[in-house]
């Protein structure tokens, strides 16, 4: 059995040297406790990167099982190697694409996006037809370290002027989408939480 502290402690020095956008601990604290207390058993990631956040979902209860999507190689191989260590490969099935290629017939408590920021809206719409009845959307990093809420004449780049625009929009998108209500959360790089109207 490996020392899962420590191995854990390694994806997150692996992260940090290869400039791999992992989830912020407060944000896996909010994602991993979401999780418990709404029993969510089937998790769908958008976005593996190298693992770690599919990793500590499925540590959350033996139970949980994560479909997570990627479509860097490099990361994919990286993510292999890591979940194998935890032995959690019956756990976490790992699909090797770009996630508008994938179209999946299982159904989903949990959808949690955190992959390219500028195609969130894109991709809410292509796999929210695999959300259960009960199901939720969680998004990452609505604040992009902070610049969302800055003035757009403050940002230098222009690509992340261009991604800011984007999110706005997305946030607009979830704020006024009939078909779910969202709460916003000021944790770690911001997040939301998306659930379903009942049909009436
Ligand atoms: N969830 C991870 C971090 C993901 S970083 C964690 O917290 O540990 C975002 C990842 O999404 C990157 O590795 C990037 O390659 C991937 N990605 C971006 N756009 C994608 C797409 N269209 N399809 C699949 N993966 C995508
Ligand atoms: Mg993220």
């Amino acid at each position: 059995m490996v020392d899962v502290v420590e191995e854990i402690k390694k994806i997150k020095i692996y992260a940090r040297e290869n400039n791999v956008p992992i989830i912020e601990d407060d944000s896996l604290q909010f994602l991993t406790t979401y999780i418990l207390k709404n029993r969510v058993k089937k998790v769908l990631e958008i976005g593996t990167a190298i693992g770690y956040s599919a990793i500590m979902m499925a540590l959350t209860d033996k139970d949980i099982s994560v479909v997570t999507i990627e479509r860097d190689k490099d990361r994919y191989f990286e993510a292999i190697k890591n979940i194998k260590k935890f032995g959690l490969e019956d756990r976490i099935t790992l699909v090797y694409n770009d996630c508008f290629e994938v179209n999946l017939n299982e159904k989903f408590d949990l959808i949690f996006i955190d992959a390219a920021k500028s195609k969130n809206k894109q991709i809410f719409e292509h796999f929210e037809g695999n959300l259960s009845s009960n199901g939720k959307i969680i998004t990452d990093n609505l604040n992009f370290h902070g610049c969302v809420k800055k003035d757009l004449d403050k940002i230098e780049s222009k690509n992340v002027r261009g991604l800011v625009i984007k999110i706005r929009d997305y946030i607009e998108f979830l704020k006024n989408n009939p078909r779910y209500t969202t709460t916003f959360y000021e944790i770690g790089d911001g997040l939301s939480v998306s659930e379903r109207n009942e049909l009436i």
